[in-house]
């Protein structure tokens, strides 16, 4: 999977942030990953951990936050969140309509860092 390059971006990221704060050690990392993201937490976890041996981020927390899935209808231009579990598939829950397009659910970002 593609779970150790972007382990290797945020790591980058969160390095340059600790840096720039002059912090001596990242205690917790948040991140949010979209509903969609196959990006495995446990993978994450385990590579940020072998990546950040050595780094100030050694020994860091990593905590996700999944956000929810996101569609648009098309015809009555209203956005509503999805529950992938649940369904299989999102007719638009105010027209009925099934001419709808996903808005968001496969970002993924670092939304904060906890340092020391
Ligand atoms: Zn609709």
């Amino acid at each position: 999977m593609h779970e150790l390059a972007v382990t290797e971006g945020i790591l980058a990221v969160v390095l340059r942030h600790a840096a720039a704060g002059g912090a001596s050690r990242v205690v917790t990392v948040r991140l949010r990953i979209g509903g969609l993201s196959d990006l495995s937490e446990e993978w994450l976890a385990r590579y940020f951990a072998w990546l950040g041996k050595g780094t100030v981020a050694e020994g860091a927390r990593i905590e996700v936050e999944r956000t929810p899935v996101v569609f648009r209808c098309g015809p009555c231009d209203r956005t509503f969140d999805v529950d992938l579990k649940a369904a299989r598939d999102f007719p638009c829950p105010f027209c009925g309509g099934n001419d709808v397009s996903l808005v968001s659910g496969r970002e993924f970002f670092v939304r904060e860092i906890e340092v020391m």
